[in-house]
């Protein structure tokens, strides 16, 4: 992660193809295009990708959620059960929906704990959200498992995880839907952009009206087209998919960058005492976009960050006192400030949040530092970092 480092000749062809015409947009203008459909393109390799028969592509992360959780069927005054450590993204797109996010603790895989999914299970409960943070996975089998047991649906934003796998299966390929993101900072990028993933035809299709306004998409005239329900704008535009079309062919070569960096990084700070690693369940292979380990307790964390900083290591964090991805600091979302009115069913779970016990959370977000893995990083430079680390973590700990 991310791609954007090695943006070149590739992403400008596919996007000078959409320029020699003019059409911006997805859908429609058959005769005009030239026989370019960047978009469907895109979304035909993703389906080898993702070894999914249906693929949907969408105009961000956030609108894949919503739209994944739409066209299931889950709208206002459900729960929709999601991790403490994810990125804001993950209540946002449940909410939009008028639906009620439900935060539970993660476990030493850095997502979902399958037993306290359990525990937060309700009459009201309708999925259950799982957050492939930081490029690897929670215990996928645990989690269906609970899913099955209570008919719930099973969701994964695999939006930072792209190229991971789970028993042989891409991530994001395992719940009935998958989210990823293409935005400008993920492995691979079209700019802004999100794809839904699916095997479920009827899903497929919700997803692929829904995100056109609830057009149908019957026929070659878009004036004529019904609308059998109703729908929203969350289209990816030509631009975006070409930039996308470019990337997705990029991605082993990227894969395969990212696990030499965080092999050689892992295996250095990995002689240290004191050093564990971010729990990988049986049969999961990382996409090595994130290195994840734990210090023994928040205080050497909180040092450790502040020695990688003075030695020039950037792109790490500790994530306890950060507001983007975990939910301590998350005042906007307990103070439920929002520009409109929210359902007061919403708002009663919100306030909670304020006295929720969330120290299991806590015990692994304190102790953790998630590094990320850049692919334009010389060999000389990796080896450069892995000493600096080795020596701030000793000097912390
Ligand atoms: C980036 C991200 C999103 C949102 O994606 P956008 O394309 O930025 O809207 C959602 N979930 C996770 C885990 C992400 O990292």
């Amino acid at each position: 992660m991310p791609g954007f480092e090695l943006f070149g000749d590739l992403e400008r062809s596919e996007v000078n193809d959409v320029l020699d015409n003019g059409v911006l947009m997805r859908y429609g203008f058959d005769g005009m295009r030239n026989g370019h459909w960047k978009a469907k393109e895109l979304e035909a390799e993703l389906t080898k990708t993702f070894q999914t028969n249906h693929v949907q592509l969408v105009s961000s992360g956030t609108a894949a959620v919503s739209v994944a959780l739409a066209s299931a069927g889950v709208g206002a005054g459900d729960e929709v059960i999601m991790p403490t450590f994810t990125f804001v993204a993950s209540f946002e797109a449940i909410m939009m929906l008028g639906a009620i996010p439900i935060l539970v603790d993660i476990d030493a895989t850095l997502t979902l704990d399958p037993k306290a999914v359990e525990a937060a299970i309700t009459p009201k409960t309708k999925a259950v959200m799982i957050v492939q943070m930081c490029g690897s996975m929670g215990d996928l089998d645990a989690l269906q498992h609970v899913c099955t047991k209570h008919n719930l649906l099973f969701i994964e934003d695999a939006c930072q995880a792209i190229g991971g796998t789970y028993k042989g299966k891409p991530l994001g390929s395992i719940g009935d839907l998958g989210c990823f993101s293409f935005d400008f900072v993920k492995t691979i990028t079209c700019g802004e952009g999100g794809a839904v993933i699916t095997n479920n035809k009827d899903y497929y299709i919700n997803a692929d009206h829904y995100s056109d306004h609830g057009h149908d998409h019957v026929g070659n005239d878009r004036g004529a087209e019904t609308h059998p329900f109703l729908g929203y704008n969350f289209r990816i535009s030509e631009l975006n998919a070409a930039v996308g079309l470019a990337q997705v062919k990029r991605l082993p070569e990227f894969i395969a960058i990212q696990k030499k960096h965080y092999t050689i990084l892992r295996e250095a700070i990995s002689s240290v005492p004191g050093v564990t690693f971010r729990k990988v369940p049986e049969g999961g292979e990382e996409s090595y976009a994130f290195l994840n380990f734990f210090l023994p307790d928040l205080e050497a964390a909180r040092k450790t960050s502040q020695a990688f900083k003075e030695s020039g290591v950037d792109v790490c964090w500790n994530y306890y006192d950060n507001n983007w991805h975990y939910v301590r600091e998350w005042h906007h979302l307990k103070d439920a400030k929002s520009l409109y009115p929210l359902s007061s069913e919403i708002k009663e779970e919100l306030v909670k949040l304020k006295n929720k016990d969330f120290s299991q959370s806590d015990h692994y977000i304190g102790r953790n530092i998630s590094c990320l893995i850049k692919l334009s990083w010389t060999e000389a430079e990796v080896v450069a970092r892995a000493n600096k680390m080795v020596e701030a973590i000793k000097a912390s700990i």
